[in-house]
């Protein structure tokens, strides 16, 4: 990404033998970026989410090195091994690339805005809605369920609490927690084998959000909206949630994030629809009621 690139390029002792930036993360334009490269052994991918999952695909096509410098902590990627890619739009998970190292240059992550790196903390509290969701999958159709993960899991979420001053104020201690925390969060996911319990009904309302709107946004923002709605609707804390993305400083309501109140409207009225023609797992969406007069006191008090 070619802010990053900016700030890392004069810290760096070698040039690179050649740069290349990510402008889409869509299959097709991956493949052609791919195409003019030249042969190398390692990529280095400095930036943010889209940065790291372009220099994941890289790896895992040229079957290189990898190093990931994240500039941002806005999102897990840089410590998932998924290779995410868009087809269509869609997020679609084609392979694994494990980075050989990670590096955390606090100088570079605090040069970011404080807004992208506090909306990292949201990919941890979707433990919250998803871990309940999770169970519910257990219970509805007998999913596979490991209680003592899930324990662990919420610990992670009681780390989280813990350090939400230093979050907020992104200083070294926060950042270096947001890291470990996505690392804790992402092994016992790898242990468990899947990522249900911190993607649930949260981040499947955040991805029909850019299904119907086609928009862009900041990723951990929308997931910190869908996690308030899906823990009203699971009747899970949500005054605790809101309490806690307010300490944090993560934004979610809907005018502060680029959503507004017909979007709003119109993203829950047809999620239920979304989940089920994507074949996604059990949630809370499966077994509320998101009838518009459900729909519309849900969101009330957030418009
Ligand atoms: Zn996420």
């Amino acid at each position: 990404m070619e802010q990053p690139w900016k700030l890392a390029q004069p810290r760096l002792r070698f040039a690179p033998a050649h740069v290349t930036f990510v402008d889409s993360m869509e299959r097709t334009r991956l493949d052609e970026a791919e195409a003019k490269l030249p042969d190398f052994d390692v990529i280095v991918g400095i930036g943010g989410g889209s940065c790291m999952d372009f220099a994941k695909y890289l790896a895992w096509k040229r079957r290189s090195r990898l190093v990931l410098i994240p500039s941002i902590v806005s999102v897990d990627a840089c410590v998932t091994h998924l290779v995410a890619v868009r087809d269509g739009g869609r997020v679609r998970n084609i392979g694994h690339a494990r980075a050989d190292s990670l590096l955390i240059d606090f100088d570079l992550i605090s040069a970011a805005p404080s807004r992208l790196n506090r909306a990292g903390a949201a990919d941890i509290l979707s433990i919250h809605t998803a871990s309940f969701d999770w169970l519910l999958g257990h219970k509805k159709n007998g999913e596979a369920y490991d209680a003592r993960i899930a324990v662990e899991c919420h610990e992670v979420v009681a780390a989280l609490e813990k350090s939400a001053v230093d979050i907020r104020a992104v200083n070294g201690e926060g950042i270096r927690k947001l890291v470990e925390l996505f690392e804790a969060e992402n092994d016992l996911c790898v242990e468990l084998g899947n990522f249900r319990p911190e993607e649930g009904s949260e981040h499947f309302f955040a991805y029909n959000t850019e299904h119907l709107t086609g928009k862009h946004f900041i990723h951990g923002e929308l997931v910190a909206l869908g996690i308030l709605l899906m823990s009203r609707l699971q009747n899970n804390k949500p005054d605790w949630v809101s309490a806690l993305l307010t300490e944090l400083s993560v934004l979610y309501r809907p005018n502060e994030i680029g959503l507004d109140a017909g979007e709003l409207q119109e993203i829950l009225l047809t999620l239920s629809r979304y989940c089920r023609s994507e074949q996604l797992p059990h949630t809370i969406i499966d077994e509320a009621d998101l009838s518009p007069s459900t729909v519309n006191a849900l969101i009330s008090d957030l418009l």
